[in-house]
């Protein structure tokens, strides 16, 4: 069977620890990409936790966009102009969603 050498823990495994996409084997582990997931997700969430008051982080979120208007339109219509047909699948799924 084959085997690959982990990029990140330098164990080598059996193909089979490793996930793959179009034919590819990824670099790490299975077991290095799940611990890698957790963490993000940790980090998220502590991000979160950071901001408990909900009215806070309304309050923090309404300046942000106050003061990047300009910056958030403008993204806005260049993701649109990008992805014509993000919009189409959104408003799509919006309505196939049960109320
Ligand atoms: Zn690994």
């Amino acid at each position: 069977m084959d085997k690959k050498t982990c990029s990140k823990c330098g164990k080598e495994k059996a193909l089979e620890n490793y996930y793959s996409s179009k034919g590819k084997t990824r670099g790490q582990c299975k077991k290095c990409i799940i611990r890698q997931n957790v963490r993000h997700q940790q980090e998220t969430r502590s991000w979160e936790n950071r901001v408990i008051d909900k009215e806070a982080r309304k309050a923090y979120m309404k300046i942000y966009c106050e003061k990047n208007k300009a910056k958030i339109s403008e993204n806005n219509r260049l993701f649109r102009l990008k992805n014509p047909d993000y919009f189409k699948e959104y408003a799509r799924n919006q309505k196939l969603k049960p109320v």
